[in-house]
């Protein structure tokens, strides 16, 4: 059996093509999987589980139909979706996670992660995130009105855009100490995380004594990208579209 992890879908209305590779995978490979694991940033922009948006209902059915076949799936907040919540993990059976999170799998002991706590060097992308993270700041966005968080979730997202183009590559990408401050603090053989679109798999072992592994899911944005884990170790593979 495979225990399998996915992470920065990024599903959008507009981008309907990653959504029927999302859909086709949950009908077919995933059905044979012992677990689905989605560690983040499944939508590009997530505003509240009231929003009834027809494209994301039908991507809801799908994770659901993938639940009732017998398949637990397990979903960890990104970036984007941080506003997931419980109507969400009702509608569609999904358990949600802490980030990170700490498993044991097939005898390794590994660290889950969406990945974006660890670019420690972005120092203007961790202010957002400990505001954004706040559950009073949560509460008091999930009393507004719809359309306001919509219009609120546009602006953030083209603020995002600008900062993006404007950093550079290095504080995009994890932080080498905050790498090994985590599996330190955790003792894991294995940092598993997605959020830098930067599909790899990174020996750790820069500091006497440690020898672990860093493996990073990429996007969907061409094609899609999956870990396949079962008793002969982890693979990180393209899922061609
Ligand atoms: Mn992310």
């Amino acid at each position: 059996m495979t225990t399998l992890f996915i992470s920065d879908l990024h599903l959008e209305a507009g981008r309907p093509e990653i959504g029927a590779q999302f859909v086709s995978f949950l009908k077919a490979e995933a059905r044979d999987a012992n677990w689905l694991y989605i560690l983040g940033d499944l939508f590009e922009s997530w505003v509240g589980d009231d929003d009834p948006n027809p494209h994301y209902a039908v991507m809801k059915d799908a994770i659901r139909g993938l639940v009732d076949s017998g398949v637990p799936v397990s979903f960890m907040h990104g970036n984007r979706d941080f506003m997931i919540g419980r109507q969400f993990a009702e509608e569609t059976g999904v358990t949600l996670l802490d980030d990170p999170l700490r498993i044991e799998l097939y005898g390794q002991r590994v660290l889950l992660s969406h990945g974006d706590a660890l670019c420690t060097d972005d120092v203007q992308y961790q202010q957002v995130r400990r505001m954004t993270r706040d559950p009073e700041w949560q509460s008091m966005m999930r009393a507004k009105p719809l359309h306001e968080r919509l219009a609120f979730a546009a602006e953030a997202r083209a603020a995002s855009e600008a900062h993006y183009q404007s950093a550079s590559e290095e504080i995009m990408d994890v932080n080498a100490q905050a790498v090994r401050d985590v599996i330190e603090k955790y003792d894991v053989d294995i940092l598993l995380h997605g959020h830098t679109h930067r599909p790899a798999v990174h020996d750790v072992n820069d500091v006497p004594g440690m020898s672990a592994k860093r493996i990073v899911l990429g996007d969907w944005y061409e094609q899609g990208s999956v870990v396949r884990w079962d008793d002969g170790g982890p693979r990180l593979e393209e899922l061609p579209r």
